[in-house]
């Protein structure tokens, strides 16, 4: 943890002095060991970053005051569209994906994609908000990326895919394409990633028609993992 993100509940009624009982106590208390008087990296969730000074930090309570002068970091402006992977790696992938900065993650099924996956409870908003949180506090940013759940690829894809790419250059990060991955965008891209198994042919000619061009990392295949950052690190 980075940067400790304040709830509005946070706030006591008056001033901009805020009161932290949960697990973030117990990180300034165990890991960060920090004591009062000590400045430490804050934002509002949604809003700015800047300082805390420890007035109280006991077994019970942080207190600080905090002063927020600063905008968080840029997002990217990526669409990131990711077949559903397992569970386990989602966790991860999430808070990467956060920490990265993404705009925007849609989490969409695909013919490879383990029916099954759809009923994890890593799935519920409140489980994905705390992967993402974890990826903002990772990263020193405050604001969420927009998560879309989409459990069907072929009405996604033709209905409402046409309108979030609009304006960005679509790609669809797939091994054996031609096209290697551009590097260094100035413009909005959307990224579509497939499942371990890959896209099927069938898949990558939807989004083809869509306007998606296939780009490929070279002859090494990645685990969808390795491959979210590595594309990402290539765009921007
Ligand atoms: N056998 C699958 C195939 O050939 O498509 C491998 C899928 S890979 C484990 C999962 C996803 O990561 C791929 O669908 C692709 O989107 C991305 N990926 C992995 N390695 C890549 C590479 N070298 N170039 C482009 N995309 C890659």
């Amino acid at each position: 943890m980075n940067l400790i993100l304040l709830l509005k509940e946070d706030f006591l009624p008056f001033g901009d002095r805020v009161r932290i009982t949960d697990r973030r106590l117990k990180h300034v208390l165990s890991v960060q060991g920090a004591s009062r008087g000590d400045e430490l990296a804050v934002g509002l969730l949604g809003g700015r970053i800047g300082t805390g000074t420890v007035v109280r930090l006991d077994g019970e309570a942080l207190e600080m005051d905090v002063r927020l002068e600063r905008d968080p970091p840029q997002k990217l402006p990526l669409t990131l569209v990711l077949s559903l992977p397992r569970p386990k790696v989602l966790r991860r992938i999430l808070r990467t994906m956060s920490s990265l900065g993404v705009e925007r993650i849609v989490l969409l099924n695909s013919f490879r994609v383990e029916k099954s996956y759809w009923q994890t409870p890593f799935l519920n908003e409140a489980q994905v908000k705390e992967q993402l949180v974890l990826g903002l506090e990772q990263a020193k940013d405050t604001v969420l990326p927009e998560v879309l759940l989409r459990p069907l690829f072929k009405p996604f894809v033709e209905d409402e895919l046409p309108g979030l790419v609009r304006g960005t250059l679509p790609l669809v990060a797939h091994p054996s394409a031609a096209e290697p991955c551009p590097r260094g965008l100035t413009r909005p891209a959307t990224l579509a990633i497939g499942p371990e198994g890959g896209f099927i042919p069938y898949e990558i000619d939807l989004l083809v028609s869509c306007g998606f061009l296939p780009v490929s990392l070279g002859e090494r295949i990645l685990t969808v993992e390795a491959a979210v950052p590595a594309l990402i690190s290539k765009l921007f």
